[in-house]
């Protein structure tokens, strides 16, 4: 007899993925906690996960999903999602492949580089242009995914050329800056679904001892203006046209609001922290009063820039933005 609430025709591809990944030897957990290896660390678990250590890896981990045809998303760093507290169904990908090359000015990373450790090796070789990605605790491939930006800098004003896998022809393309069609934190790969799997940049030389001043001010002004010792996953909201959310959410008196485990930052009004232990639903009802009483208020619709990703009440779903990968 089928167990209620479990959705059958996934769990017996599961188990077909089960042995092609025994085939391949590729190493499947099963039933893993994804929130601690989110900035949140709240939510469920991953029905599998892979843990691809190199870019050859991250290819072949997806091809076992899309050959198993089960729906799998690419986790980098975690520091832009809430996962559902139901967990995740199907296969999370866990991107490690993190070799960074260095030609003159040219410097080419695998997308589950730490954009700190790509900005580490530029500050070292003396190279300028990406020293805002110290404020991005993400991968390479997750900035490019939404053009991560800080201090007037963002993902499209390095970028020459991305490498990038679709699931739907299972070709690796290269792709120049324009293909990626780069905006305000958005490209191409939020509504594409293809997975990034390494980014070629060009820089400037510089003068070294500069350069690290500017990325040791960069996080000094990090430090001063975000709750970092906080359980959080960034700004939430994206900025409406010639505003800021966090002075719209200050204004609207929310700062400090509190539903269960999770609260408005009471340093920085786009953020929402969550204590240890706590739920995603809580962070999500947070986000949604906020949204609510600023609407009410000064007649602005908040946009989440933060993605909820898993089993999430169908009902609860404002801009559903599933996981680069297989779907
Ligand atoms: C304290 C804090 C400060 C932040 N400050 C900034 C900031 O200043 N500016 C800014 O822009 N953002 C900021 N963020 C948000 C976040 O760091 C960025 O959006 C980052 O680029 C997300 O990368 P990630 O690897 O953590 O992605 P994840 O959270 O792991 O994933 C986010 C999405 O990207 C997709 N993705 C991940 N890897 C790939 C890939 N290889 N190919 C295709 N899709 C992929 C995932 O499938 C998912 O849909 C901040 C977050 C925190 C916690």
């Amino acid at each position: 007899m089928p167990v209620l609430g479990r959705d059958t025709q996934l769990d017996s591809r599961l188990a077909g993925l089960d042995r092609l990944a025994a085939e391949r030897r590729i190493e499947v957990g099963s039933d893993v906690p994804i929130g601690p290896l989110t900035t949140l660390r709240v939510g469920g678990t991953a029905d599998r996960v892979v843990v691809a250590e190199t870019r050859d890896e991250l290819l072949a981990a997806l091809r076992l999903a899309r050959d198993a045809e089960v729906p799998a998303g690419v986790l980098g760093k975690g520091s832009d999602l809430v996962v559902a507290d139901a967990g995740i169904r199907g296969l999370v990908i866990r991107n490690r492949a993190a070799a960074i090359r260095i030609d003159g000015v040219t410097v080419e990373a695998d997308s589950g580089t730490a954009m700190a450790a790509l900005v580490k090796a530029c500050t070292s070789s003396g190279l300028t242009g990406i020293e805002f990605g110290i404020s991005i605790p993400g991968s390479v491939g997750g900035a490019v995914w939404a053009n991560a930006g800080a201090h007037e800098g963002e993902m499209r004003d390095v970028i020459v050329a991305v490498e990038a896998w679709s699931a739907e022809t299972d070709e690796v393309v290269e792709l120049t800056n324009e293909d990626c069609a780069f905006a305000y934190r958005d490209s191409r790969f939020k509504s594409s679904g293809e997975v990034v799997l390494s980014a070629r940049l060009a820089l400037e030389r510089g003068d070294a001892a500069a350069i690290a001043e500017r990325v040791r001010q960069h996080q000094e002004r990090r430090r001063a203006t975000q709750p970092l010792k906080d359980q959080n996953a960034g700004s939430v909201f994206r900025n409406p046209p010639g505003d800021h959310a966090g002075r719209l959410i200050e204004a609207a008196g929310l700062k400090g609001h509190r539903i269960g485990s999770a609260q408005v930052s009471t340093l920085h009004a786009n953020f929402i922290v969550v204590d240890r232990d706590g739920w995603a639903t809580d962070v999500r009802a947070v986000g949604d009063h906020v949204r609510h009483v600023v609407a009410d208020r000064f007649g602005v619709d908040l946009r989440y820039e933060i993605e909820f990703v898993g089993a999430w009440p169908s009902e609860l779903v404002v801009d559903p933005s599933p996981m680069a990968g297989v779907s």
